[in-house]
């Protein structure tokens, strides 16, 4: 096997897919699949992802994409589209842009499509100024796309929360009020929990939930693990040590020198850097598992490797597998932690140089 690897456990998919059903019983599932499937490998997530009821991806270029490998099921562009070419391939490949700027509705209204737009959906912005038409604006809005001959079908509503990361923060029940309301005006289907609000929001279920990272088994609560709500990583990404050396107390290891040896140290030298997605803010920050051990990230991350102090892990050897993330002791949650960011952009920028292998089973 080539290294470094992500390993992809579409078991492990499929048991978060099962969760995201018991979560919220009542509600059919878009799954998103945007991005790569957050890095994971979109044909197989897909292909795994067979009992979900519909993807999401972001944009017009993913969905084709899709549908040239063969994926049926109805997909959304969350992105939407915007000029007449666009919408005539979209609806050429039977995707779903969702419509979220007056401006798209006036281009609906004096264009003749291939064939109609069906499984169509309204974005609302309803407090995180994103995308979407302001509620007041929905019903006429509605009104307007029920007229055209492009739109086929039942149009159905959209959000997307801010904060809801933020578990019982006010501005969830606003956002959610909202559009309870225009459900009430208008009797549509609303399509508005994205993970966290899967998680946390049980009265945002509705009619379908919307829910990408728990999907691939990982928790976007800062203080809440995704075990605590019985979800499996998807991705296991490890590479392998190429060297181990001992250096002097003063010298340092890296570019800059930003870590200085304080007494003899054995250092290990790992095939990943930058230049695979492991993001350089885990420079002196990271930690990895050699052999169920935690060890410390010394130094700058490079384009092609990374460097450990060993003093700890003294038996660990050239060809010994280095787990980076996405294993008991070690979730991804916490490396995003200790690099300041999300999880969802530590797998997300994974590049094309990192094997993807699929376990099953
Ligand atoms: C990415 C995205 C989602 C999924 O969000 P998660 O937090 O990954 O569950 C849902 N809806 C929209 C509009 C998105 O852009």
């Amino acid at each position: 096997m080539d290294f470094p690897v992500a390993r992809i456990n579409l078991a492990a998919l499929r048991h978060n897919l099962n969760r995201v059903k018991e979560l919220a019983p009542q509600s059919r599932v878009m799954a998103v699949i945007k991005a790569d499937a957050y890095g994971h490998g979109v044909l197989s997530v897909a292909t795994a992802l067979r009992d979900s009821d519909a993807f999401a991806v972001a944009r017009l270029s993913e969905g084709v994409k899709l549908r040239q490998q063969g994926i049926n099921k109805p997909i959304v562009l969350l992105e939407g589209v915007n000029s007449a070419d666009e919408f005539a391939l979209a609806a050429e490949n039977q995707l779903s842009p969702v419509i979220h700027l007056q401006s798209q509705i006036d281009l609906l209204q004096r264009i003749s499509l291939p064939r109609p737009l069906t499984f169509n959906w309204l974005m609302v912005d309803t407090g995180m100024h994103r995308l979407g038409i302001r509620p007041e604006q929905a019903l006429d809005a509605l009104a307007d796309l029920n007229q055209c001959k492009n739109i086929e079908g039942e149009i159905g509503l959209m959000t997307h929360f801010a904060n809801s990361d933020l578990i019982g923060d006010n501005r969830n029940q606003a956002q959610l009020d909202a559009m309870l309301s225009l459900k009430q005006d208008s009797g549509l289907p609303l399509c508005l929990a994205n993970s966290a609000a899967v998680m946390s929001l049980p009265d945002s279920h509705q009619d379908w939930v919307r829910p990408g990272l728990m999907l691939y088994g990982i928790s976007p609560f800062t203080e809440k693990n995704a075990d605590e709500f019985n979800l499996q990583p998807v991705m296991q990404l490890s590479s392998k040590l190429i060297a181990v050396y001992d250096i002097h107390a003063g010298e340092e290891v890296g570019y800059g020198g930003d870590w200085v040896a304080d007494q003899t140290t054995r250092v290990g030298v790992v095939s990943i850097g930058y230049g695979d997605g492991y993001s350089r803010h885990l420079s002196n920050q990271g930690e990895v598992l050699i052999q169920g051990q935690r060890v410390p990230v010394i130094g700058r991350v490079s384009m092609d490797t990374i460097c450990l102090n060993l003093n700890d892990a003294q038996q660990a050897s050239v060809g010994d597998e280095v787990i980076l993330w996405g294993e008991q002791g070690l979730p991804v949650e916490q490396l995003a932690s200790l690099a300041q960011t999300i999880p969802y952009e530590l797998v997300t920028v994974i590049c094309p140089r990192v094997q993807r292998v699929e376990l099953d089973g």
